[in-house]
C-alpha cells in the first residue's frame, strides 16, 4: 500500500462516525514516515493534520507523535538496533535523541491544533524524566509560533501512553504533569511479563487477564480518578468484545478501537450493566490464573452475546 493510499484510509473519517465513534482515541503518525525515503516535511505533516481533521468534522483526534523502531523502521533515519530493539531506542526514546524530527512534528501538530480539536499523546514514557524533557520541547515550539505569530492552541491537550511499567507504578506523577492518560496495552503487557510481541515463542506469556495486567489496570484506574484526569485504553484489549466487561468494570469509560470492533463492543456495552461488570471484576480480581478469569467471562458472555463472541478469536489468554 502506497502512502498516498495509507493516508486516504486513515482519513476515512466518514466510516468511524457512521461506526458510531466520538472521537479518533489514536492516530498513529508514523504512517507518514514508513516506506519512503526521506522525511515528512513539516508542511506535510501539517497538512495531513488538517486533512483528518475537517474529515473528522469536529470529532477530536488524538494523535500520537513518532513511534518508530523495533519492528517501525523508517527508511529515512538510522535507529540503532541495539541487542534487542524493543528495549532500545524507540518511540519517545527516538524523538528525544533527534529533537529536530520532533520539534518539525510538534510544529505541524500545534500549527493544525488552529484548526480543530486536537490532543498530543506521547508514546513509551518511562517516567516524568522523559515527560519533563517532552513538555519542554512542546514550550519551546509554542514559544516559536507565538513569536511568528503562527495561529495554534497553546491548550491543546497533552497525554502521556502508559505502555511500560515504570509509567504505571508513577502514573501518579505523571498525571501531575499531564492532561490525560492513555493505556497501550499491547507494549505494557509485552513489558510487564518481558516477552517480545513480536516473538511468537513467547506469544503464549501475552495475558490480557492475568492478575498482573489486572490489578495494573486497576492501580491506573484509581490513581487517574484521584488525580482527576480522564484515562482511556488504546491497546488491542480495548476492542477485544471478550474483555469489554472486565474494562467497564474497572472503571475504564474511553476505549479506542479499530472502528470494525466499534459495532462488537457497543453491542456488549449495550446489553449488559455497570453493576454487573463491576461484579464480574470482583470476582476476577480474587483468581489467581488468567485462565480461571477467561473461564468466568465465557461462562458469563456466551449464553448472552454469543452472536457478537462467535467466530470472534479471542485473545490467546482466552483461548
Ligand atoms: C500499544 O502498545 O498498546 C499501542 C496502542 O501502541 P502500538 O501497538 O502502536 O505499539
Ligand atoms: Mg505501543
Amino acid at each position: 500500500m502506497s502512502v498516498a493510499e495509507r493516508r486516504i484510509l486513515r482519513h476515512d473519517r466518514e466510516a468511524e462516525l457512521a461506526a458510531g465513534a466520538e472521537s479518533i482515541g489514536l492516530s498513529r503518525t508514523e504512517f507518514l514516515y514508513l516506506e519512503r525515503a526521506d522525511l515528512p516535511s513539516e508542511q506535510e505533516q501539517f497538512e495531513d493534520a488538517v486533512a483528518a481533521l475537517r474529515a473528522a468534522h469536529g470529532m477530536p483526534i488524538t494523535f500520537r507523535t513518532l513511534d518508530v523502531g523495533a519492528d517501525k523502521l523508517p527508511l529515512s533515519v538510522t535507529i540503532p538496533a541495539g541487542p534487542n530493539p524493543a528495549l532500545g531506542i524507540r518511540s519517545t526514546r527516538f524523538s528525544l535523541q533527534r529533537p529536530d524530527i520532533l520539534k518539525r512534528q510538534l510544529r505541524a501538530l500545534y500549527r493544525a491544533s488552529a484548526t480543530g480539536p486536537l490532543r498530543f499523546m506521547f508514546p513509551l514514557v518511562s517516567g516524568l524524566d522523559e515527560l519533563k524533557r517532552l513538555r519542554a520541547v512542546c514550550d519551546e515550539v509554542r514559544g516559536e509560533l507565538g513569536a511568528e505569530r503562527t495561529a495554534h492552541d497553546g491548550a491543546a491537550a497533552l497525554g502521556v501512553m502508559i505502555e511500560t511499567p515504570s509509567a504505571a507504578l508513577t502514573a501518579d506523577h505523571l498525571a501531575r504533569r499531564c492532561d490525560f492518560l492513555s493505556v497501550g496495552t499491547n507494549d505494557l503487557i509485552q513489558y510487564t511479563f518481558a516477552a517480545d510481541r513480536e516473538n511468537g515463542d513467547v506469544a503464549h506469556l501475552h495475558q490480557p487477564l492475568h492478575p498482573a495486567v489486572l490489578r495494573t489496570l486497576k492501580a491506573l484506574i484509581e490513581t487517574a480518578r484521584a488525580a482527576g484526569l480522564p484515562i482511556s485504553i488504546c491497546g488491542d484489549m480495548a476492542g477485544d468484545p471478550f474483555l469489554t466487561w472486565i474494562l467497564v468494570g474497572l472503571g475504564f469509560r474511553e476505549l479506542s478501537m479499530d472502528r470494525d470492533r466499534l459495532p462488537l463492543v457497543k453491542a456488549i456495552v449495550r446489553g449488559s450493566s455497570v453493576e454487573e461488570a463491576e461484579a464480574l471484576v470482583r470476582e476476577a480480581l480474587a483468581m489467581e490464573e488468567a485462565g480461571e478469569v477467561a473461564e468466568l467471562l465465557r461462562s458469563r458472555l456466551e449464553g448472552r452475546f454469543a452472536d457478537v463472541i462467535d467466530g470472534f478469536i479471542p485473545l490467546p489468554a482466552a483461548a
